[in-house]
Formats: C-alpha cells, sequence, structure tokens
C-alpha cells in the first residue's frame, strides 16, 4: 500500500548491507570471526561478561532455561504481557508456567505482586525455579526490587530484555545482569537492533556461559580442560549433553556489528519520535507511556491507550488509513494453548485491562515527521470525534 506506516521497521544502510557481503565472500559462513565479534561488541554496551548469541531469542531463552537446568517438576513464571516465547522456553524443557500480573502503570512484572506470590508459592512448597521478568517497549522493569523478592528464596533470574537493548535504569545499562543471572537480547527486524534473525543470552557467570555455548551445539565441547576422556587425536570432541543447532550464522553476526555502531542514534531518534507523541497526544483523550524516573526506555514501542469502548474502532480506522497498528501483547494465558492448560480470562486483571485498551503506533528511526504527523492526525480523528 502506498504510504504504509508499519509499527517498526529496521533500517539497513549501505555500511550495513556492504558487512554482510565481506562475510559472503569470506571463508566463514558461520562459525567464523564475526559471532565472537558482535557478541563482544554486545557484551561491551550492556556492561555484561559474556554474551552468546544464538539463531533467535526464543532459542536464546531455551538455551538460558538448560542452563539453569529447568526441567519437567520445575515451574518457570513470567509475565502475562509479553511474546509467547518467552514461556515456551520454559514449556520446552518439560517445566510448568505460571503467571505474575503487571504493574498498571509500567505493564512490567509487579515486584510487589511477585513478592505476595512467592510468600504464598513458599509456605506451600511449590516456588518456582526461574521467573522471566520482561522489560516491556524497551522500559527496564525494577530488577533491583524484583532480585530482592527472588532472591530471599533462591529464585533464579532470566530477564527477558528483547525490546531493550540501549536502555538502562539508573546507572545500568540494559543486559549488564547484575540483578539476575542472565538477560536476553532478540535481534528480530522489529527489534531495536537487527540481524535478520537472531538473540544473545548476556551473563557474567562464566560457567552459565560455557553451558549456554554447549546448549546451542548439540552439547559438543572441544575444550581439552572439560573432556571427561582422555582425547583420541586432534578430530576429538565430545558430547556431554543434549543441545540443539542454535547458532547464529556470521552473515547474521556481520549485519548486527554493523548496526551497534548506530545503537546510540537508533536510541537518541526514538526518544526523540517518543516525545513528539507524548506532546501530541497531551491533550487528547489517549494515555501515553507512564516511565519510571529511573528508566531510560530503549523505546521498542509506543503504545497508546484509548477507552476500552472505543478501542477496536481506534484500530480499525488506522489499520484502514495505512497505519500499521499492532496490540502488544494478548496476554499469553489467554491462548488457547495456554487455557488447555488450566488458566482462564480474570487471572490477572491488570493484564487484561491493559489487553482492552492498548494500541502500538508507528515507532521507528527511520520515521519523518510527516509521517508521524500522519499517525497523530488520525489517531485524533477518531479519539477527538
Ligand atoms: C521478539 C520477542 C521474543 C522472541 O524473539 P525472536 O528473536 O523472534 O525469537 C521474545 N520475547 C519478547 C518479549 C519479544 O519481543
Amino acid at each position: 500500500m502506498a504510504g504504509y506506516i508499519p509499527y517498526g521497521r529496521q533500517s539497513v544502510t549501505e555500511d550495513d548491507i556492504a558487512a554482510v557481503v565481506e562475510v559472503l565472500k569470506s571463508d566463514f559462513l558461520t562459525q567464523g570471526p564475526v559471532v565472537p565479534a558482535f557478541e563482544e561488541a554486545v557484551a561491551k554496551i550492556s556492561d555484561a561478561r559474556f554474551g552468546v548469541a544464538a539463531n533467535s531469542a526464543t532459542s536464546a531463552l531455551h538455551m538460558a532455561c538448560m542452563a539453569l537446568e529447568v526441567g519437567p517438576g520445575d515451574s518457570v513464571w513470567t509475565s502475562p504481557l509479553t511474546f509467547v516465547a518467552s514461556s515456551n522456553a520454559a514449556l520446552y524443557c518439560g517445566a510448568s508456567v505460571d503467571f505474575v500480573d503487571v504493574d498498571e502503570r509500567s505493564y512490567n512484572m509487579c515486584p510487589e505482586r511477585l513478592a505476595g506470590k512467592l510468600d504464598r508459592a513458599a509456605s506451600e512448597g511449590r516456588l518456582p525455579k526461574v521467573i522471566i521478568p520482561v522489560h516491556l517497549t524497551g522500559q527496564s522493569c525494577d530488577m533491583a526490587a524484583i532480585h530482592a523478592a527472588a532472591s530471599k528464596y533462591g529464585v533464579r533470574i532470566i530477564e527477558d530484555a528483547s525490546h531493550t537493548i540501549g536502555g538502562a535504569f539508573g546507572a545500568n545499562p540494559v543486559g549488564h545482569c547484575e540483578y539476575s543471572d542472565i538477560a536476553i537480547f532478540s535481534f528480530h527486524p522489529v527489534k531495536i537492533v537487527t540481524t535478520g534473525e537472531g538473540g544473545m543470552a548476556m551473563t557474567n557467570d562464566p560457567e552459565l556461559a560455557e553451558r549456554m555455548r554447549a546448549g546451542r551445539s548439540h552439547g559438543i565441547t572441544r575444550d581439552p580442560a572439560l573432556l571427561e576422556r582422555v582425547d583420541d587425536g586432534a578430530w576429538y570432541y565430545e558430547q556431554h549433553s543434549l543441545g540443539y543447532n542454535y547458532r547464529m550464522t556470521d552473515i547474521n553476526a556481520a549485519l548486527g556489528l554493523s548496526q551497534m555502531d548506530r545503537l546510540a542514534d537508533f536510541i537518541t531518534r526514538r526518544r526523540e519520535v517518543a516525545a513528539t507523541y507524548d506532546a501530541a497526544f497531551a491533550d487528547m483523550p489517549v494515555m501515553t507511556p507512564w516511565q519510571h524516573p529511573d528508566a531510560a526506555s530503549a523505546w521498542h514501542l509506543y503504545v497508546i491507550r484509548v477507552d476500552a469502548a472505543r478501542h477496536r474502532a481506534v484500530f480499525d480506522h488506522l489499520r484502514a488509513v495505512g497505519i500499521g497498528v499492532n496490540l502488544h501483547y494478548i496476554p499469553i494465558y489467554l491462548q488457547p494453548y495456554y487455557r488447555k492448560l488450566g488458566f482462564s480470562p480474570g487471572f490477572c486483571p491488570n493484564a487484561e485491562a491493559y489487553y482492552a485498551e492498548a494500541i502500538s503506533i508507528p515507532m521507528f528511526p527511520t520515521i519523518t515527521e510527516e509521517q508521524q504527523q500522519t499517525v497523530i492526525a488520525e489517531v485524533a480523528k477518531v479519539v477527538c470525534a
């Protein structure tokens, strides 16, 4: 459609393309030098010791759950307002999942609700092994508060930071893992930095990094220090666990590495776009995204809320005029697959109230001023009618 404005879009430059072409002409399309270089670049900006790249954030979430030894009989808790991958990763390991309702303002896992639910679970002997808080829209959860609640019971933490590379909370860049075991970034094209498909697990724990590296490549190691038997020769390797092929290619990593040079510019531009929306909607019956005073969002998404009675009409109007709005997300437990696991409507009231009102409007660094004014004018037409 001419003039179609998507809710999110990648930015790919000639430099990005040249970086990919260079790999295509090199000796290694995969398992070459560019994946480790990309891992280092992401570790550097997020202030984590290790980055373990994977072919998607979903794979990275699965590797992270495996590294924390999530298995049958275990329970994993996440937010209901996230992509299904956050909880599917636990199901892949044979664990059960449960959900902690979100804070009504930030839409992130509520630390107080988490603490209360953990106290009840402890008294009933059904504590989760791992929790997966999600930094929705690019705004970090209050990780210090979440960590305080979880560490009281020895519960491990994986941050789903798929929306949030380049974001910060207080002095800490997202991904530094001070208050978690592992943090996961996604490099899908609608996210902030892209590799086409791809993800990365950040950690400060060398053992978890090693387990995730094994998990992404069949559970195989060649590290002489880790071999169980005397090696048979230079070809020798050992499989110690059941891993997968979750490797990222050097082709994908080259795109990501080249994009990392522009991460700061991406975030600056996303903040400008958010500020323009904030100002434009201030006098309209539109709820703009609340920001925690300590959070510096990466602004993956810009979510407005409108009166539930008009929600469908606003959404349908915007789609009809070529504005690719979306809704992030349908509370996971309302999915038919999850209802069959025993969940039903009413379980997380804050998440459901959000779902009745939320709309993700276009937010990406290359959106033009004119496109943004079109979005604002079309929203105004329906909400101010
Ligand atoms: C995109 C996303 C994922 C999955 O990422 P992929 O790289 O597509 O596998 C997981 N969690 C959240 C919150 C996401 O937004």
